[in-house]
């Protein structure tokens, strides 16, 4: 997600909050949704399904409850975004072609 401070705007992670300093990995999703490689170490093997519907960060479409899915931290009492399977699929992949370790 982005935000503003100090006039200039601060890029971090949708799913535990950590801001970018441009050279962490990291997959950027719709609407500037952000993933970073740490959490996609954290959901690869935690993908479960989910318990309700939501819409996912990245591709932001509404997925039915019981989808393949992984929730990140709630960061600033908002709700914990939630990314679906093929997201994180779609990320694995474009992380791997860059030679980083998933
Ligand atoms: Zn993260
Ligand atoms: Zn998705």
């Amino acid at each position: 997600m982005q935000r503003n401070e100090d006039g200039g705007i601060v890029i971090s992670c949708d799913f535990c909050g950590t801001d970018w300093d441009e050279v962490k990995p990291m997959i950027e999703g719709h609407r500037g949704s952000v993933l970073c490689l740490e959490c996609l170490k954290l959901a690869r093997p935690k993908l479960a399904p989910s318990d309700t519907a939501f819409e996912c960060r990245l591709c932001i479409q509404e997925k039915p409850a019981g989808t393949m899915s992984w929730s990140g931290t709630a960061i600033g009492g908002a709700p914990a975004a939630r990314v679906c399977k093929p997201c994180v699929e779609q990320a694995t992949r474009a992380f791997t072609k860059e030679g980083l370790e998933v």
